[in-house]
């Protein structure tokens, strides 16, 4: 059985989800302005940090299939 995961990129300032900016497309390089602090984050460490939450996730459960979804603000 499939399951899907789904990461909220965190500031790496204050732990608050990042929500990035109405019509606006992030790319490798860019910073995301946190909402609630204020600070820029960096996109590619951003994504980095869930990513790595992602697979410690995947490997505290049993072994299965899981597919991976990562939120990101240029989705929206
Ligand atoms: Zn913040």
């Amino acid at each position: 059985m499939k399951q899907q995961l789904n990461v909220d990129l965190l500031c790496l300032y204050c732990q608050q989800k990042l929500k990035g900016e109405n019509n606006r497309s992030y790319q490798p390089g860019d910073s995301i302005k946190c909402d609630a602090c204020g600070k820029p984050n960096d996109y590619d460490r951003v994504i980095e940090v869930a990513q790595q939450k992602a697979i410690e996730f995947i490997k505290s459960q049993t072994d299965g299939e899981i597919d991976i979804t990562i939120d990101k603000p240029d989705v929206k």
